[in-house]
């Protein structure tokens, strides 16, 4: 199939020849991997990317447009995950051409599916100092450590893993991104039970498991920079929202709704982690409370900062859609949703009172205060908690004094292990 280049297209351009595209070439009928196969040859799966891998060279606001245009058209896009969200990316900024054809077509269609290996038990905030060690063996890496609070781990077939390669060099030097094939004896996936009962992430313990050498993305030794992308892409949340399928029958559609319940059963809490601020009028008037004169006001504090922050994020859409990578604004961002999902759950207490902690079918909203209660802490720590985004505004953005680092420029092996 050959792709038709339109670059320097404006966007109602871009959707007339979608449509005709999609008028061409859609039939529910098919099987999703036949249908993603064909996206990816035409370019429309990643408008925004090189023709060379999927995409058309089109302008960033290009890739937006189409995916919500194709469920217009009651087509199916590409698949919502942490590969087509933060391993892609990483993978089409920072590796081979080799890897490019391998990886990307994969991730796009469906068939492989990531996890982020990332977090250690002495390595969060200070990412950086991750003692996970990967040694060169012959034609491959031989991975020793352990991993933790790894979102679908359980059920991915291959993981961004970062580990220490050079012990001899200061922290951030020293560190190499691998694809890590899961499924293989020496990585081992330990389910985590969290307070609120779900078990979304889990402990990852990697014993000589082995990588071939060409799964180094980036040069090896410079991890740190292609990391630094991936959790660019992670403060974005618009790639967790579930996609509107069309509710019509066919084997495509059947197949992407299955797709999407499964991936989004691992994130059902991922609303009350947000501290469900859609629900605090209707909770007010249920509970009786909505001429409440203080609780109304905390309603209307609620409801000004989640205006403000959705103007922030429209503003940062915008930018990126003029073709910035995305920069500060994710930290202002996920600032905001942690102060919405805390102001959330504040409200929510406030006007159930003690019911809040119930759960139970007689509690209120059906036990789902009681999981924004224990989902909402959640917010403020995922993808990097509020300190460290507050540092990152703080040196990147205010121009601020940095932070006071005694161990960046020693070698990695003086420093004193937390893990
Ligand atoms: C829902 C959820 C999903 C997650 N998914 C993944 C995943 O898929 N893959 C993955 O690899 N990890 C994942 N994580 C882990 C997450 O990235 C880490 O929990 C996070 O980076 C914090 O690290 P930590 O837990 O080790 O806390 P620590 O780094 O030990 O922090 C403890 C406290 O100290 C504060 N602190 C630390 N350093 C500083 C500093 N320099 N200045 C000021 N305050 C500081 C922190 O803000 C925090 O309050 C997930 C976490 C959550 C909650």
């Amino acid at each position: 199939m050959t792709q038709q280049s339109t670059a320097g297209a404006e966007p109602g351009q871009v959707r007339a020849e979608l449509a005709d595209w999609v008028r061409g070439h859609w039939d529910p009928a098919m099987a999703l991997h036949d249908w993603r196969q064909l996206l990816l040859a035409s370019g429309w799966a990643v408008p925004s990317w090189p023709q060379r891998w999927h995409g058309r060279d089109l302008p960033a606001w290009a890739d937006e447009l189409v995916g919500s245009e194709l469920l217009r058209l009651g087509a199916v896009g590409i698949p919502v995950g942490s590969g087509t969200w933060l391993a892609a990316p990483t993978i089409l900024a920072h590796g081979s051409d080799d890897l490019r054809d391998r990886l990307l077509a994969p991730i796009l269609t469906g068939e492989q599916t990531w996890c982020q290996l990332f977090s250690e038990p002495g390595a969060g905030s200070d990412l950086a100092g991750l003692s996970t060690s990967a040694v060169l063996d012959g034609g491959s890496w031989v991975v020793n450590g352990q991993k933790v609070w790894n979102t679908s781990a359980h059920h991915a077939d291959m993981g961004m893993l970062l580990a220490r390669t050079d012990w001899g060099v200061p922290k951030h030097q020293g560190i190499t991104y691998f694809a890590l094939p899961m499924h293989q004896p020496g990585v081992e996936v330990r389910q985590l039970r969290q307070m609120n009962f779900h078990a979304s992430f889990n402990e990852v313990f990697i014993t000589d498991a082995r990588i071939p050498s060409e799964n180094v993305i980036g040069e090896v030794g410079q991890g740190w920079k292609a990391a630094l992308t991936t959790l660019a892409y992670e403060r974005r949340f618009s790639a967790l929202r579930r996609p509107g399928y069309s509710t019509a029958s066919g084997r495509a559609l059947d197949e992407a709704r299955a797709e999407a319940d499964d991936h989004f059963a691992t994130y059902s809490w991922y609303p009350q982690r947000a501290g469900r601020p859609d629900l605090v009028i209707e909770h007010a008037r249920a509970a009786g409370v909505s001429d409440d004169p203080v609780i109304r006001q905390a309603i209307a504090r609620l409801i000004t900062l989640q205006r403000a922050s959705t103007w922030t994020a429209e503003r940062a859409r915008a930018a990126r859609a003029l073709g910035a990578r995305p920069g500060a604004e994710g930290s202002i961002g996920k600032l905001a949703a942690s102060n919405i999902a805390r102001e959330s759950a504040k409200v929510h207490s406030m006007i159930a009172g003690a019911a809040a902690l119930l759960m139970g079918p007689d509690s209120p909203f059906g036990g789902v205060i009681a999981e924004v209660l224990m989902s909402v802490p959640g917010q403020s720590i995922a993808g990097g908690t509020d300190e460290i985004q507050k540092n990152i505004l703080a040196e990147k953005v205010l121009g601020l004094p940095a932070e006071v680092r005694v161990d960046r420029d020693v070698p990695f092996s003086q420093i004193k292990h937390r893990g």
